[in-house]
């Protein structure tokens, strides 16, 4: 008895595992009746996106056995069996099990169970967040997930970074990214009576901390969740949502797009070689044109270009456009998408935004109106990586904070960072989520973590 082993590991062996007796637990996706006294069981355990095909033969069981059994083996019963691999003589899978011991631990009743054997709609799967797992779509996603988790840190880990915990709750609010949550302690709070004393919010960015410890420890990113009460539905934003933020001191801009080049030509590398099977599944049911699209950033790499240049195709471009920005307008998703889908036709790099667009925090560059930013676009999703080297003088800096209204003596602790051993250093923000969008070709991104929390949607 080899034990018990996952469908996964079952498939990888393959014919190698022919005439072993194996265990597998896991749930049944159909079960298909024949004529000729046997029962095909298709069982999921959520370790592939391909099912291990049991057969249940009605004479090793004995009718009894089989009227009792056939009854409670539905769509989504939970189940155990043990049998032999056999080499597999039907379609689509090279082996199979037979059974010869098999276990329900948990019925589904097929009169209410909502995960049937058909196509269901992503919004109805939403509703249902706690049963959509069960499903090949959002079982592969966030398996994707999970290894491209170690794989970040992984990827950091060889390049000599530290990780650090920058913390959720924050006491700074206006670093320019977008709307905050509110904390608040206890059931009775009372107007002014702050449970820290002092207002804080759930982190829009671990960034400002990150750039302590940088500033310490040399290279460290940060990787957690992140919030953001963005009012708006869109496809690419979720009101808590994860980023990776690395932060390197001694590096200006030209080495953080390197690292932003590297980070997401290796993650695609390693998801492809660990992925196999998902990148399969995605290719064939979600986006046809996905491997394309992934091979290419490979092949042809990253174009980058200034905003200016990136405003003047734009507006030779008016006609194609709903919206021509001009030099100082922000890129709204409709630019992005163009730039990267329609010009570039892979992955864009835009550098050096308008000052007054971008955070007090990046570095002012000599002709006075623009920073020295970076915002890496990729098809089918616009933005997933934005990035700067940061403001390093102190004169500049609260030159930055004052015109953008901030209060300077709540961000004292940020200018010390420069007052004393001040370095030109630089980093950039991963959203997870979009980068999964992109990896996968999934359109939305509630799709792309478990339990996605968006205006008026928040379940468990
Ligand atoms: P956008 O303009 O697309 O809303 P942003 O410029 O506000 O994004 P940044 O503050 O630069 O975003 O955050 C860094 C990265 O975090 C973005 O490039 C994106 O990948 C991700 N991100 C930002 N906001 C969200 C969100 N609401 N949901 C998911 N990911 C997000
Ligand atoms: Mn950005």
């Amino acid at each position: 008895m080899e034990g018990r082993l996952s469908v996964r590991e079952i498939l990888l062996r393959g014919k190698d595992l022919v005439g072993q007796k194996v265990r597998i637990c896991g749930w049944v996706r159909t079960r298909r009746d024949s004529k000729a006294g046997v029962s095909f069981v298709e069982i999921n355990d959520g370790s592939a996106v391909r099912n291990l095909q049991a057969i249940i033969d009605y004479s090793r069981f004995g009718n009894l056995v089989i009227s009792e059994l056939l009854p409670r083996l539905h769509t989504g019963a939970s189940i155990m069996v043990e049998g032999t691999i056999e080499p597999s003589p039907g379609k689509g899978q090279d082996i199979e099990i037979l059974v010869s011991h098999i276990k329900v631990y948990g019925e589904a009743d097929p009169s209410t169970y909502p995960l049937q054997k058909k196509r269901h709609s992503f919004e109805f799967l939403r509703q249902i967040a706690h049963l959509r797992p069960r499903t090949n779509t959002i079982s592969a996603i966030m398996r994707l997930r999970s290894a491209l988790s170690y794989a970040i840190h992984d990827f950091f880990k060889k390049r000599g970074f530290y990780y650090i915990h920058t913390p959720i709750i924050t006491t700074s609010d206006c670093e320019g990214a977008g709307e905050v949550f509110r904390v608040v302690g206890g059931r009775n709070i009372t107007e002014g009576s702050e449970f820290f004393g002092r207002p804080t919010y759930l982190t829009v960015s671990g960034q400002l901390q990150a750039e302590i410890y940088a500033l310490a420890l040399g290279k460290v990113y940060t990787f957690g969740p992140t919030f953001r009460a963005e009012n708006s539905n869109t496809r690419r934003h979720l009101a808590e949502f994860w980023m990776v933020e690395p932060e390197m001191a001694f590096c200006d801009l030209d080495g953080d797009i390197s690292l932003a080049k590297e980070f997401v030509t290796s993650m695609i590398e390693a998801m492809l070689s660990e992925c196999e099977e998902e990148f399969f599944f995605f290719q064939k049911f979600i986006d046809e044109h996905l491997m394309d699209r992934l091979t290419t950033v490979l092949k042809k790499g990253f174009e980058v270009i200034s905003y200016s240049d990136a405003i003047k195709i734009l507006s030779q471009h008016a006609r194609e456009l709903e919206m021509v920005p001009s030099w100082g307008d922000d890129l709204q998703a409709e630019h992005e998408r163009f730039l990267t889908e329609k010009m570039v036709r892979g992955p864009v790099i835009v550098i050096h935004y308008p000052r007054k667009l971008k955070p007090f925090y990046m570095r002012v560059n000599d002709d006075g109106e623009t920073v020295s930013a970076m915002d890496l676009l990729v098809p089918g999703v616009g933005e997933i990586i934005g990035g700067s080297q940061r403001e390093e003088r102190v004169d500049v800096l609260v030159e930055q904070m004052t015109l953008k209204g901030m209060n300077i003596e709540d961000y004292e602790w940020y200018i010390d960072l420069r007052r004393y051993g001040s370095v030109f250093h630089a980093g950039f923000g991963l959203g997870l989520e979009r980068f999964i969008q992109f990896l996968s070709g999934i359109q939305n991104i509630r799709e792309t973590i478990p339990f996605p929390r968006t205006p008026g949607h928040a379940l468990f």
